[in-house]
């Protein structure tokens, strides 16, 4: 059993590893942009508001993003642990999940930072855009998602560093590369 976390600036393959991740540990993975973009394909009301904030590079609000992960997170199939994959991106967001888990008397295991250069990940990240036609993939955007991890989701990780439980890996390589040295390193994190 694992609940785990893996965070990552965005184009740093933390999608790539969740699967693969998930797949090894048998655990579910949960990604929450690939949540809001599977609403914004079917146009439901949460994609309609999500859209606004992701074509930008923007955060969706937390009042948006806390409750969907709530609900997400009261299904069944996390029963036997979980990989969530985009969150908590803001403290407001570590705060919340620390509350989702308290009230289910459960913890995290581990959390799993991926990383990487930024001009890397602005090379990979319009390479990509080329082959996915993702809305937000370019270079203007891109550059602001970064910087957003940066302000933000670098005090996650910090909050994570403080409490003992944060494993960093190099998220530059071929991806097989970096799988292996994923799960060495959450081998090596849930031994400890
Ligand atoms: P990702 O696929 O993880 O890069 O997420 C794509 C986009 O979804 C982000 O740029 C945000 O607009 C939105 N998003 C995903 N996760 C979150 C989150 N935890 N908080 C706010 N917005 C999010």
């Amino acid at each position: 059993m694992t609940r785990m976390l893996i965070i990552g600036p965005p184009g740093s393959g933390k999608g790539t590893q969740a699967e693969r991740i998930s797949e090894r540990l048998g655990v579910v993975a949960i990604s929450t942009g690939d949540i809001f973009r599977a609403n914004v394909k079917g146009e439901t009301p949460l994609g309609v508001e999500a859209k606004k904030y992701m074509d930008n590079g923007d955060f969706v609000p937390d009042s948006v993003t806390n409750k969907m992960v709530r609900d997400r997170l009261s299904e069944g199939d996390v029963e036997d642990g979980f990989l969530l994959d985009g969150y908590p991106r803001t403290t407001a967001q570590v705060d919340y999940l620390d509350q989702i888990l308290a009230d289910g008397d459960q913890k995290l295991d581990v959390v799993l930072q991926l990383t990487a250069d930024d001009e890397e990940l602005v090379s990979r990240l319009l390479g990509r855009a080329k082959e996915t036609g993702r809305s937000d993939d370019n270079e203007a955007v891109i550059r602001h998602r970064l910087d957003l991890y940066h302000e933000q989701t670098e005090a996650v990780v910090a909050k994570y560093a403080e409490r003992g439980i944060l494993t960093q890996v190099d998220g530059i390589g071929q991806i097989d590369e970096v799988t292996d040295r994923v799960m060495q390193a959450i081998k090596e994190a849930q031994a400890a």
